[in-house]
């Protein structure tokens, strides 16, 4: 089992729920509007926020951000150690840093103190990008040299003193980025913060970061998740919940299951599928509701729910682990179908 660090007011590791994280897309130093980005992907469900930070006004607007934002805030740095030091400054409960890239041993050090100092966590790692070449000539271009570029790293800040270490490893090859937080999670207890990098757009970069993130996930792997997209930020958090749902680190909700319809539907499934979802989104109780496509099989196929519609040639059923227990008229249903849903989940 990994470590405990603390970020902020939340902790990672150990036995804690895996932590959802996604980026801000918005310059750090337009601080009403990172803000207000902030609210928006914590409603859905984000535990870390990480902003960039590009030069001094971003460092220094995170004292604002910090004052407003109700989850830990992450400062994301490259090159310049002093920007490191001035977010710590500033409060931010942890940053990203590559000690190889913020210019020689006095900086490393420097930063090392600081964090020393404020407790504040980093975390530290590798990408494909950034593999050292000793690692690459040793064992060339794969999963123990992206893994040990990123142990390395670990080492340095470990030479300092520091222990509120996370580790990322990432790569936007699905296969190798799995290979790589493998390797790593024998080698290390700090946590994991895993994902696919570069992973794309919405339709293939769910895919690619649900195999490469779920496969671990399933494994006992990761301690903090961000899924990776070229898309809108709220739109990472949704994947990260849908994936954690997925492989049963989320069980606080409501799962609707549902036919893909064939030709025996005779009803607006489809319609009834989208309005159900609505109705239960936001309710957390661990539920099992299914809405299926017909009368004669649906009722047997979700016999394991705790509450199951299906319809056809005018009228539904309603139905409890495969057992009807209510027929009306397919106008009626919708109606009769939530005041079922709200008695299980309380919402009366
Ligand atoms: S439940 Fe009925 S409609 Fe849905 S796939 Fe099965 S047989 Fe077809």
């Amino acid at each position: 089992m990994s470590k405990v660090v603390k970020i902020g007011n939340t902790y990672i590791g150990g036995k804690n729920p895996v932590a959802i994280q996604t980026m801000c897309d918005i310059k750090t130093s337009k601080i009403n509007d990172v803000i207000k980005e902030i609210e928006e992907v914590y409603e859905l469900g984000c535990d870390i926020i990480r902003v960039a930070v590009k030069d001094e006004e971003d460092a220094v607007a995170i004292r604002e951000i910090k004052k407003y934002s109700p989850i830990p805030v992450v400062a994301d740095i490259h090159f310049d150690y002093r920007l490191a030091l001035k977010s710590i400054d500033s409060g931010v409960d942890k940053i990203r840093i590559n000690p190889g890239n913020i210019g020689g041993e006095d900086k490393v050090a420097a930063v090392a103190k600081a964090l020393k100092e404020s407790g504040v966590a980093v975390r530290v790692g590798s990408n494909t990008g950034s593999v050292e070449k000793q690692f690459l000539e040793k064992y060339g271009k794969n999963e123990i040299s992206l893994a040990e570029s990123a142990l390395k790293n670990v080492g340095i800040l470990e030479k300092y003193g520091v222990e509120n270490i996370v580790i990322s490893a990432k790569a936007s090859d699905v296969s190798l980025m799995v290979k790589t937080y493998r390797y790593l999670a024998k080698k290390t207890d700090y946590p994991l913060h895993i994902g696919v990098t570069e992973a794309g757009s919405m339709n293939m970069g769910v895919v690619k970061n649900s195999i490469g993130i779920g496969s671990l996930l399933l494994d006992g792997i990761g301690d903090t998740i961000r899924v990776s997209l070229t898309a809108p930020v709220a739109e990472e958090v949704l994947a990260a919940k849908r994936i954690l749902r997925s492989v049963g680190a989320d069980k606080n909700y409501v799962e609707i299951i549902s036919c893909p319809t064939c030709g025996r539907t005779a009803y607006d499934m489809k319609g009834l599928l989208e309005y159900v979802e609505k109705a239960v989104s936001g309710i957390k109780k661990p539920l099992k509701i299914a809405v299926m496509g017909c009368v004669v099989n649906g009722p047997g196929e979700a016999k394991d729910c705790d509450l199951g519609i299906a319809g056809g040639d005018g009228k539904c059923v309603i139905f409890k682990k495969g057992e009807v227990f209510l027929t009306a008229a397919e106008s009626d249903a919708r109606q009769l179908f939530l005041n079922e849903i709200e008695k299980l989940t309380g919402n009366e």
